[in-house]
C-alpha cells in the first residue's frame, strides 16, 4: 500500500478582541478594558488530498512555521514516531492534532472512531475567569450567585480561580460561599493556579474546601506540584481531591505525581502532548485505577474524552457573566467554547463529523489574520 506523504504546511497567525477582559496575575474582567489575544491556524496537506486543520490560541506562528520541515515528506499517519521525538511541546501538539485530523478526513471518520469510541456526549463544567475588583465575581456572594446561574443553565461542574484577591481568606470565605449556596447540588472546584506562597495557607484553603464538601483542589501553593513529597503531605491532613500535573511538563513526571500519591486526579494537557501524548497517560492512569481531566476548551478536548471512560468533565474555560466570548468564533458548525454550549443536563455533544468535526473560519482568520506561512517540500 502507498502511504502519503506530507506535501505542504499553511501556518496563519491571528488576533481577536476579548471586551472586558484584561490581564493581570491572570485574566480579570474589567469592564473599560478589551484585551487583543493571539491565535494560529494550521493546515497539513497530504498528496492524497486530504487536508489536517487546527487552530489554537497562545500559540506563536513562527514557532508552529519553524517546526514544518519535520514533518514535510513524511507520512502523515507517522503520529508515534513524531511524539517520541519531541514528547512535550505545544507546537509538537498543534501539529499531532492537526494530523489526527488528517487521518480521521483521510477515512472519514471522527478522531473518537479511529481510537475506539466509548461515548458521544461527555458533562462540562462552568470555569471562571479571576475574581475581578468590580462587578460580577469580585465578592465570593457573587460567585455564589453565578454558580447558581449556571446550574439553572444544567452545569454540574463550577470552577473558581478567585486570583485577583491577594489575601487567603477572601479565597477562604468564597469557597465557604459557594458550599453553602450550591453545595451538594453541584460539583464545585478551586484552582489556586499554585499562586498560594505556603504549604500552611494551601492547607487552611484546603480545609475550607473539606467544609464545602468541594469536588477537587487544584494545582494548591507555589511549590506547583514539582515536589510530590509535599502534595502527599497535604492529601495526608485534608479530605478534598488533589488535582495536579498542569505544572510539571511531561506525561512521565505527571504518572510519576501519581504513582507517588501526591495527587487524585491528574491534569491532561492535548495542547502540550498532543493526543498522542494524553491517551498514553490516560491509559496508564487507568491501570492504576486513576481519572484524568483534560485541560481548556475545544474539539480536542472533546474526542480524547469520547474515547477514555476515565475523565469526567469538560472544561468550558474562562467565563463570566459579562465576558461572553473568550475563545475566538472560529467553528462555523459548532459551539464549544461559550458558555451556552451545553445542553439542560450540562452535556455537550462531541463533533460527529470526520476528523476533529468542526469546519473552521478561515474567513475569519484570514480576515484577522497577522500573517500567513506557506511551507511546501
Ligand atoms: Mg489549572
Amino acid at each position: 500500500m502507498t502511504m502519503p506523504t506530507i506535501v505542504k504546511v499553511e501556518i496563519e497567525g491571528f488576533t481577536w478582541d476579548v471586551k472586558g477582559l484584561t490581564h493581570g496575575r491572570a485574566y480579570h474582567y474589567d469592564p473599560d478594558s478589551t484585551l487583543t489575544r493571539r491565535a494560529a491556524g494550521i493546515r497539513i496537506y497530504a498528496d492524497n488530498g486530504a487536508v489536517g486543520e487546527y487552530a489554537s490560541w497562545g500559540t506563536d506562528p513562527t514557532a508552529v512555521a519553524g517546526m514544518a520541515e519535520r514533518y514535510l515528506g513524511e507520512n502523515p499517519l507517522d503520529r508515534e514516531r513524531f511524539y517520541q521525538g519531541i514528547k512535550a511541546s505545544p507546537v509538537v501538539a498543534m501539529y499531532d492534532i492537526a494530523l489526527w485530523d488528517l487521518a480521521g478526513k483521510m477515512t472519514g471518520l471522527p478522531i473518537h472512531a479511529l481510537i475506539g469510541t466509548y461515548r458521544t456526549k461527555v458533562p462540562a463544567y462552568a470555569s471562571t475567569i479571576d475574581g475581578a475588583v468590580k462587578g460580577p465575581l469580585s465578592t465570593p456572594e457573587s460567585y455564589a450567585d453565578f454558580a447558581e446561574q449556571c446550574r439553572e443553565m444544567g452545569y454540574r461542574g463550577f470552577k473558581i480561580h478567585p486570583f485577583a484577591w491577594r489575601d487567603v481568606r477572601t479565597h477562604i470565605d468564597a469557597v465557604l460561599a459557594l458550599g453553602r449556596r450550591v453545595g451538594g447540588t453541584m460539583d464545585l472546584m478551586l484552582d489556586s493556579y499554585c499562586l498560594y506562597e505556603t504549604f500552611a495557607d494551601a492547607l487552611k484553603v484546603g480545609r475550607a474546601c473539606d467544609e464545602a464538601g468541594f469536588y477537587w483542589y487544584e494545582d494548591p501553593y507555589s511549590d506547583g506540584g514539582i515536589t510530590p513529597f509535599s502534595h502527599a503531605r497535604l492529601r495526608e491532613m485534608i479530605r478534598t481531591p488533589l488535582l495536579q500535573g498542569e505544572k510539571v511538563s511531561t506525561v512521565e513526571q505527571r504518572m510519576d505525581l501519581i504513582l507517588q500519591k501526591a495527587t487524585d486526579f491528574v491534569r491532561g494537557d492535548l495542547r502540550l502532548h498532543g493526543l498522542t501524548g494524553t491517551l498514553k497517560l490516560a491509559h496508564a492512569a487507568e491501570s492504576v485505577g486513576m481519572d484524568i481531566e483534560p485541560h481548556s476548551s475545544g474539539p480536542e478536548q472533546l474526542h480524547f474524552m469520547a474515547a477514555v471512560k476515565n475523565a469526567n468533565y469538560y472544561e468550558v474555560v474562562w467565563v463570566h457573566p459579562n465576558v461572553p466570548d473568550f475563545a475566538p468564533p472560529i467553528y462555523k458548525n459548532v459551539n464549544l467554547t461559550r458558555l451556552d454550549c451545553i445542553d439542560e443536563g450540562g452535556m455537550i455533544a462531541v463533533p460527529d463529523g470526520p476528523g476533529l468535526g468542526v469546519e473552521y473560519d478561515w474567513d475569519y482568520i484570514s480576515k484577522h489574520s497577522t500573517g500567513k506561512i506557506e511551507c511546501s517540500a
